[in-house]
């Protein structure tokens, strides 16, 4: 029995999901040695697309997997996995190992194909700029123990998964990480912002947070807002403990509240007006990019 998302796309041919087979001596599979995406669909109409491509390409190029796909080919994958899935509030999720080894061995492979998987998932309906209905988030926070490349949206997700399932364990909704100076990284699955009276502010980019696409996005539509300031600087853990509000941006949440963190209150511990802002006008232009 196959779910409703049950198409797939494997190295150029659609199929159901328990038809799609792949090599263990696939890299991926081995040394999580791939790249991937996941790109936003509500009723077949994605969002970010072209962004999203670009940092995917971006990223094979940095692990010097070749591979000259078209942004045609990624949009007509993306296109035909929604069309065959139904269209619905659907998560593309686009992933390129570099391929099928004969033996297991560090060295990239001198004549290896990558391997190309693209499936979709069903994700939350389009996210409402409504304090009553939104999404709430509790967090607790933790030292960054990840790799030095977090800049690189690489399958190799460990260091993600095991914050995060930390994050779990303690009944929380999500983990925000900082570093060994006490600053502010992003969360184990999401970037993360803050916002002091009219201000909002994210880090910078750097190795040390994924250039998210929703964080891309967000701030580009908030410069065009007169009324708030938005800086990219380094933000410390004791600004986002005293912030008047604490939210986490990713392209299928967007952008959820988070009114705990470390079980204190983040401002009055409720849902702020300028998350409302942020995301009201987030929900006006995101079909734009
Ligand atoms: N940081 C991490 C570690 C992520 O895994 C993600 C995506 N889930 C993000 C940030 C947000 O990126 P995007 O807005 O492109 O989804």
């Amino acid at each position: 029995m196959g779910s409703n998302t049950d198409i797939v796309f494997l190295n150029g041919e659609y199929m159901r999901m328990h038809e799609a087979k792949i090599s263990p001596m696939d890299r991926g599979f081995l040394f999580g040695d791939g790249i991937y995406e996941m790109v936003p669909s509500y009723s077949g109409k994605l969002v970010g697309f072209a962004l999203h491509i670009k940092r995917m390409q971006q990223g094979l190029a940095t692990i010097g997997i070749q591979l000259s796909k078209s942004d045609k080919y990624w949009r007509d994958i993306a296109e035909n996995l929604t069309a065959k899935n139904g269209n619905g509030n659907l998560g593309v999720y686009l992933h390129v190992s570099r391929g099928a080894d004969v033996k297991r061995f560090h060295a990239f492979p001198d004549k290896v194909t990558p391997t190309i998987f693209a499936f979709v998932y069903e994700i939350p309906t389009e996210p409402a700029a409504d304090k009553t209905l939104t999404k709430q988030f509790k967090a607790n926070s933790a030292e960054d123990h990840r790799w030095k490349h977090c800049d690189i949206k690489s399958t190799s997700l460990l260091g993600n998964v095991m914050h995060f399932q930390s994050g779990q364990e303690s009944g929380v909704d999500e983990t925000i990480l900082y570093n060994a100076q006490n600053e502010l990284t992003e969360a184990s699955s999401c970037n993360v912002f803050i916002v002091k009276g009219t201000s909002v502010l994210t880090p910078p980019l750097d190795k040390q947070l994924l250039p998210g696409i929703t964080r891309l996005m967000l701030i580009d539509i908030l410069r065009q807002e007169p009324t708030l300031t938005i800086e990219e600087q380094v933000v410390t853990m004791d600004e986002v403990r005293n912030a008047d509000e604490l939210w986490v941006t990713s392209s299928s949440k967007e952008i959820v509240p988070v009114v705990e963190l470390d079980g204190k209150p983040i401002g009055n511990g409720k849902v702020g007006d300028i998350w409302q802002l942020a995301q009201t006008l987030y929900s006006k232009n995101k079909f734009n990019y």
